[in-house]
């Protein structure tokens, strides 16, 4: 019996489950999770420009962002884009109408201790599998970061209706700018209710200092928003490591996924979409070829413009305003959201790049080029 063991069932490993259970193999698929990170409080936003497996899961879509920079607040269209969030209770309960049906699919609570060459060894014991899917584990060795994304978001109630609950904003330069480029980022349920979230790029020395984090969010929903009294409901925290650097993802049977498999995009610490993609490429693969292993090569490109831009931005702070400023300078964020979807051509990034000092980041592209 040819049996699939997915490593943890958070977003990368429950997205892996869906699309398994839709193309119709016959193995038997064992999701493992040991529950430390509860789906219950979490949430992802995500833009995408297609249909998705997973769609029925968003509890809000919206066809429109905010962003300010250089002083001047835009609201954009998001051409064929749609910005959409989605909770872990609901994704869990979409990826159990797909996998319910099928008594292949088991969901077991336990603690994955190591991946074996022929399967995974869970509170002990070993559970024999054709093929692994790590998202808990990840590989022995790992490119080194480039930057951390270190963000603090609180989820608060204000006394005055100050969110616009239509149109989220993706990045507002009105911040603080001392410890690292940062923004603001406000995610709207209604006029009183939003998730705001303070986000840094910082160099791979650069602590996280949590108070100034507080200090900014307390600054911006004080003054920039107007708030007047607000009542912190919620924190959440987090450090993601960004790398710029191609990961192994293939080791034996076993295929590393989400983040551990290098599925954090670097320039942005955004996820969702990139694993929606990369479970399908799986699933495809199994159906189609009787292997994980044919699945979409990574762009160098994209890797280059990622890490010339975390080299840029963690020693100029100043430079990540710019370059939002140029990629969102059109009509609507369509541009630039295809842009890190990574699907524009060389001469549409020539044109998104004018308005960022070419010298600057030639000199880091040329930089990388040598060290590496
Ligand atoms: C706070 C936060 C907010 C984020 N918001 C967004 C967002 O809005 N949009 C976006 O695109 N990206 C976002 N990301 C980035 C990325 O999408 C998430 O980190 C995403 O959850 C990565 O998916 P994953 O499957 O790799 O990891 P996870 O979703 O964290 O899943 C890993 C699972 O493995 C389990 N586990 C861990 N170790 C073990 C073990 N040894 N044995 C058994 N089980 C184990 C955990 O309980 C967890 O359920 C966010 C990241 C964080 C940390």
């Amino acid at each position: 019996m040819t049996r699939i063991v997915i490593a943890g069932g958070g977003l990368s490993g429950l997205s892996l489950a869906a699309h398994l259970a839709v193309v119709d193999h016959r193995h038997p698929v064992i999701v493992v999770d040991d529950g430390r990170d509860p789906l219950g409080g979490r949430a992802w936003a995500s833009w995408s420009d297609r249909a998705g497996l997973l769609d029925a899961a968003a509890c809000r879509w919206f066809d429109k962002i905010r962003v300010h920079v250089n002083g001047t607040t835009k609201v954009l269209r998001l051409g064929r884009y749609r910005y959409r969030v989605v909770r872990g209770g609901d994704l869990a309960e979409v990826v159990r109408r797909f996998t319910d049906p099928l008594r292949h699919f088991t969901f077991l609570e336990g603690h994955v201790d190591r991946i074996a060459d022929d399967g995974v060894v869970v509170d002990g014991q070993h559970l024999r599998a054709r093929w692994v899917f790590d998202s808990v584990l990840g590989q022995a060795e790992e490119p080194p970061a480039d930057a951390f994304l270190s963000f603090r978001g609180w989820r608060v109630h204000t006394e005055r209706a100050v969110f616009d609950a239509e149109i989220p904003t993706l990045f507002d330069f009105r911040t603080p700018q001392a410890r690292g480029a940062s923004f603001v980022y406000v995610l709207p349920d209604d006029a009183h209710h939003a998730l705001v979230e303070h986000t840094s790029f910082l160099a791979p020395d650069v602590v996280t200092d949590p108070a100034a984090q507080r200090e900014a969010l307390a600054e911006y929903l004080t003054e920039v928003v107007g708030a007047g009294r607000y009542e912190i409901e919620r924190e959440e925290h987090a450090v993601l490591p960004l790398r710029a650097g191609r990961t192994g993802r293939v080791h034996g049977n076993a295929v590393t996924i989400g983040a551990k498999g290098g599925l954090l995009k670097a320039s942005t610490g955004f996820a969702f979409q990139r694993v929606q993609l990369d479970s399908a490429a799986i699933a495809e693969s199994l159906h189609r070829n009787g292997h994980p292993f044919a699945l979409p090569g990574e762009s160098a490109r994209f890797r280059m413009f990622d890490g010339v831009l975390l080299d840029v931005v963690t020693k100029e702070p100043a430079q990540l305003e710019r370059a939002f400023a140029a990629l969102f300078r059109y009509r609507t964020a369509e541009p630039a959201l295809r842009f890190l979807d990574e699907a524009t051509t060389p001469s549409q990034e020539w044109r998104l790049f004018a308005g960022m000092p070419a010298a600057t980041y030639l000199a880091a592209a040329r930089h990388r080029l040598v060290s590496s």
